[in-house]
């Protein structure tokens, strides 16, 4: 495996890969991976000749100071279950490579004044307006900027994201079609604990105890998913409400069931031909997402 942190001479490798053919398959991430990372570089090997991981915690997604500072960072483990999973090379830009001051003082401003439209490039309708774009303003647009920062660099054929992020799977396809961008955005399996917890890299700070209490939302999900034949919504609501009421630690942040394509939310079934149901929760500072699909 080869490492590159800086952007040319990751470009000079990649040209001569190019040059021989070879596709490209790039799986960005944030670090602190998991087996749900090695799944998207499983899937990335079975289907490109060349697989490519980013590893950079971005700065700009994040609307919190102190979660961006709390992010695990784990880069050594990182670069041994990348070796281990067979991906050909590895890209740990430093921030500084990434972005230019500029455009770092116009992130801090936009946190400060609450202007998170300032400078953005593409408009995503309702996508970034529901869900986790309500309750974390601007933080889609700084994926869309580190995105597309990392595919114009990149330039792959295919890229790997989770379905654990599914709104952020609709933004990034949603940003590759207006802007244009000839890449095939692939969409993978969510990786599951064996209670059921999604695989995530914040799980690890999670106590002793929140941990005995947190596979309650993909089970919540799964019951979802049995009942959606028999329930309305608003009935399947209030089932999650009062899942969640009962266990004081866990805030339920949002439980939505919305058509996979707009993400709007659903009141009835039968006004979409594919719904997903969405959660987020809170757990003392921490804050956990999941999602199922119920048809499609
Ligand atoms: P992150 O490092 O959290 O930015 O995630 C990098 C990529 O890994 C994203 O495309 C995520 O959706 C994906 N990912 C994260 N957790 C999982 C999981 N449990 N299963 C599958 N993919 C995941």
């Amino acid at each position: 495996m080869i490492f590159f942190n800086s952007i040319s001479t990751l470009q000079a490798h990649l040209k001569n890969v190019r040059e021989q053919g070879q596709q490209i398959g790039f799986v960005p991430t944030m670090g602190a991976l998991h087996l749900g990372h090695i799944s998207l570089i499983n899937s990335a090997k079975a289907s490109c000749d060349l697989v490519i991981c980013s590893i950079f915690v971005n700065p700009t997604q994040f609307n919190n100071l102190q979660d961006l500072e709390k992010y695990p960072r784990t880069l050594e483990a990182d670069m041994r279950l990348l070796e281990e999973a067979g991906c050909d090379v590895v890209f740990v830009p430093e921030v500084s490579e990434m972005y230019s001051p500029t455009e770092l003082e116009l992130k801090a401003k936009q946190i400060e004044d609450k202007s998170w439209a300032q400078g953005k490039k593409v408009d995503f309708g309702d996508l970034d307006k529901v869900m986790e774009g309500k309750q974390r303003p601007g933080h889609f647009n700084g994926v869309a900027q580190v995105v597309s920062k990392l595919f114009r660099i990149v330039q792959p054929e295919k890229a790997f994201f989770g379905q654990k992020d599914f709104q952020q799977l609709a933004i990034i396809r949603s940003m590759v079609q207006q802007l244009k961008m000839d890449v095939e955005i692939i969409s993978c399996p969510i990786l599951r604990e064996k209670d059921g917890l999604a695989m995530s890299s914040r799980n690890v700070r999670l106590s002793p105890h929140e941990r005995t209490l947190v596979p309650v939302i993909s089970q919540t999900l799964f019951k979802i998913k049995q009942l959606q034949a028999t329930h309305s919504i608003s009935q399947l609501k209030s089932i999650v409400n009062e899942q969640f009421a009962s266990i004081p630690e866990i805030k339920l942040a949002y439980f939505e069931i919305v058509d996979s394509d707009t993400l709007r939310a659903l009141t009835d079934f039968k006004d979409s031909k594919s719904a997903v149901a969405c959660i987020a929760v809170e757990i003392g500072a921490l804050r956990l997402i999941d999602n199922i699909i119920l048809y499609s």
